[in-house]
């Protein structure tokens, strides 16, 4: 018995339906801004999810439709026949592997405001459009019905002429005009389509035959299905409707993939779900109602915990869409018994954001999501070093980290230097927020690798300066070493900082807090403020940490108030569908939150705050104020060196001297790593860092310029 047979439940085939699975990882649908944009990102993408172990790999959400289109997005498109051999490429790439491919037919009803096509959008009645567009969907009347019907049906068969071996019919996400009919609340219409539940499910059911007549013969049917949407009565609830759902339709479909919505549910961020299965008490009574297989999600990584739901009966398939983009050979790791080299999600949702922001994927784990066909690279090969150079790496955050692993994987000789007493940077430091804990996973997996490198020698405590660097002799150095927050305001909205002068509060800034923060501490800088003292934080950053400060200095027992210049708390995390979120759990915290508000003046103790629209201010006193407003490189040794020695420049092959992460150019932990990432795989080549050295995919101008 091999030491790691405990595992090999995971690997046993699976049948669906007319197909098999060859084993129980299951990559369920997700987005990856790539799609009918990039058709060869988004296969080679795809291609090695099934290479590192995948038994199932999924699109992501493929439109059937232009009457539900959601551009600018970039998501699939199957709308006819031409659009088949884009997902060739994609099946292709799966079935090279042996894993069966599965496409997300979905018609996103009144969740888009078809910006391209200009069809008015689909809806069970007439409604606005979700989001803030000035558009209407109109109520479907039976002939949109049995259209609908038909173009489910030719996508399908379009699917399975593609190569596809699993089809979706989709009601989940509150994306879907399946799942509008579904939800009580939206499916007012009188006829035999609304009402009672079967009559609300009557599309569905009519959907899900009709694909299952056209192509169940070669294809297996999955039924992707929101069981709730965490609003209570007012939404589907799993132990309420959305249990007669799964009755009703319990033995239609060959496999049910079953979730929770909305997305920001579904994909939930490890500071508001920190624990993996979070699904399951929502998910696992859907066994309990059908023989066919289930497939669940829960941003699960944890081997152990993936055979034990397993065996308890909970899940037949390991779902995943995070785990799967943080390590696409998962799967592998865990056959292999490589468990310590799984690089886990952190859940963060930059992922997601990508998505929100319209750009291709990214992941702070993974650096080479995205990347894998327009820049060559892989997530488990790196080129060989070119010569044998040796190379000081300066600061172990995750820019430090990743370049000294990578460099260290490719055979150089690496010395990585970090001034504090443990490595990590700013994952260490801010794991220790509220909510921030996994991101310490982003140094303990690459730090637990290094350390199985002889040729890296890391020197912990150590603060080189820039004549100690001199000294050293080492030829190419390479600097990662952050970013600090500014003192004085200085930001997107204080260009040249904010007059302090007559300010007598503490002004303290990120770092101070991050870095030192311990209640019970005599260093803690908030030690001489008495217990209730009012803090204001300033936010002019966006991103997570002014909320996260917030929190933080309200569990610490300070009557906290929060100042954004944006209309909304942490605005950012609208994209990392945190945003509600955060601003539920501040008000909910007693945090006193002023919005479009920019700090004008502070004299004394008095901070005074005005409308970033004009007109009217108000004025409090507090006992501190602390600026997250923006982040400056800490390029000190850089110019040091530039200063002290002719000899360094940028451009000499034989010696180099390179900012990479923060230090180059402040913004997420996801930049550095990739940035750290990038230095490596570019180290000993000719590229240089400005160029966009990457594949593009262009339109077939011959083609298209064709008239008919
Ligand atoms: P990034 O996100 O770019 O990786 P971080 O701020 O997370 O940046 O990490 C920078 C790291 O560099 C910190 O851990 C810091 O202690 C370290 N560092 C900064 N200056 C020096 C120095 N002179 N010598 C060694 N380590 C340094
Ligand atoms: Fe996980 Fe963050 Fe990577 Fe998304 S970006 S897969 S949430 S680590």
């Amino acid at each position: 018995m091999s030491i790691h047979s405990r595992f090999d439940i995971l690997f046993e085939p699976v049948r669906i339906g007319p197909v098999t699975a060859p084993n129980r990882f299951y990559q369920v649908p997700h987005c990856n801004g790539l799609g009918h944009a990039r058709p060869f990102a988004e296969a080679r993408n795809r291609g090695v999810k099934a290479e590192g172990g995948w038994g199932v790999v999924s699109t992501q959400e493929v439109e059937i439709h232009p009457t539900a289109e959601v551009s600018p997005f970039q998501e699939g498109r199957l709308w006819d026949d031409r659009d088949i051999p884009y997902h060739q490429l994609t099946t292709d790439a799966i079935h090279e592997h042996g894993s069966l491919a599965a496409i997300e037919l979905v018609h996103m009803g009144h969740h888009t405001p078809n910006r391209s096509s200009r069809l008015a959008p689909l809806s069970a009645v007439h409604m606005p459009v979700e989001g803030i567009d000035p558009v209407n969907a109109r109520a479907m009347s039976k002939r949109d019905i049995a259209d609908l019907r038909q173009w489910h049906v030719d996508a399908a068969i379009r699917s399975m002429q593609a190569g596809y071996d699993i089809v979706y019919v989709y009601a989940a996400h509150d994306m879907s005009v399946l799942m509008h009919f579904l939800q009580a609340r939206v499916n007012t219409r009188s006829d035999e389509y609304g009402g009672s539940v079967s009559n609300r499910l009557r599309l569905t059911r009519e959907i899900l035959q009709a694909v299952k007549d056209a192509v169940g013969h070669r294809c297996a049917i999955a039924f992707r299905l929101a069981v709730d949407e965490l609003m209570g009565p007012d939404g589907i609830q799993a132990h309420e409707d959305g249990r007669e759902i799964v009755c009703e339709l319990a033995e239609l479909p060959d496999l049910w993939d079953v979730n929770v919505s909305d997305w920001s549910n579904d994909s939930a961020t490890a500071r508001f779900q920190p624990d993996e299965g979070y699904q399951l008490p929502y998910t696992d009574f859907v066994k309990s109602v059908t023989t066919k297989p289930v497939v669940g999600v829960g941003r699960f990584t944890s081997a152990d915990k993936m055979v034990a739901m397993i065996k308890k009966g909970q899940l037949d398939f390991i779902g995943a869409a995070r785990p799967s983009i943080a390590d696409p050979y998962l799967p592998n790791k865990i056959r292999e018994g490589r468990l310590d080299m799984i690089r886990e999600c952190i859940g963060c949702n930059i992922c997601v954001a990508s998505d929100n922001i319209v750009a291709p994927i990214r992941c702070t784990q993974n650096p080479t999501q995205g990347e894998e066909w327009r820049k060559g690279w892989h997530p488990e090969s790196i080129e060989p070093a070119t010569g044998d150079e040796q190379i000081l790496v300066v600061g172990s955050g995750p820019a430090g980290l990743e370049s000294a692993l990578q460099l260290a994987e490719r055979g150089y000789r690496v010395m990585l230097a970090e001034a504090g007493e443990q490595p990590g940077g700013r994952c260490i430091r801010e794991s220790r927020l509220p909510g921030l804990s996994s991101y310490r996973r982003v140094a303990d997996y690459r730090i637990g690798l290094i350390r199985q490198h002889r040729n890296v020698d890391i020197h912990i405590g150590n603060a080189l300066s820039a004549q100690d660097i001199l000294d050293m002799e080492i030829p190419h150095v390479c600097l990662a070493t952050g970013a600090s927050w500014c003192h004085n305001g200085f930001g997107r909205t204080h260009h040249h900082g904010i007059d302090l002068s007559g300010a007598e509060l503490k002004i303290l800034t990120a770092d101070d807090l991050i870095k030192e923060f311990a209640v019970a501490d005599s260093n803690n800088p908030l030690s001489d403020l008495e217990p209730g003292a009012p803090i204001l934080v300033y936010d002019d950053d966006h991103y997570y940490m002014g909320g996260v400060l917030a929190e933080h200095l309200q569990e610490a027992g300070f009557a906290v108030s929060l100042a954004t210049t944006e209309s909304i708390i942490s605005s950012w995390t609208v994209n990392t569908l945190e945003q509600e979120k955060i601003q539920s759990r501040l008000i909910a915290k007693n945090i006193t939150l002023h919005t479009n508000k920019r700090v004008s003046t502070i004299n004394s103790h008095n901070i005074e705050l005005a409308c970033t629209y004009g007109g009217s201010t108000i004025q409090s006193d507090y006992a501190a104020a602390v600026m997250v407003t923006a982040r400056l490189p800490d390029t000190g040794i850089y110019q040091q060196l530039k200063n002290l020695s002719d000899a360094v420049t940028e451009t000499d092959s034989s010696r180099s001297l390179q900012c990479i992460g923060d230090c180059h150019a402040p913004s997420t932990i996801a930049a550095a790593v990739y940035q750290g990432h990038q230095y490596a795989r570019s180290f000993g080549l000719s590229k240089g860092s400005y160029s966009a050295d990457y594949t593009r995919e262009f339109v077939n101008l011959e083609k298209n310029l064709r008239i008919n």
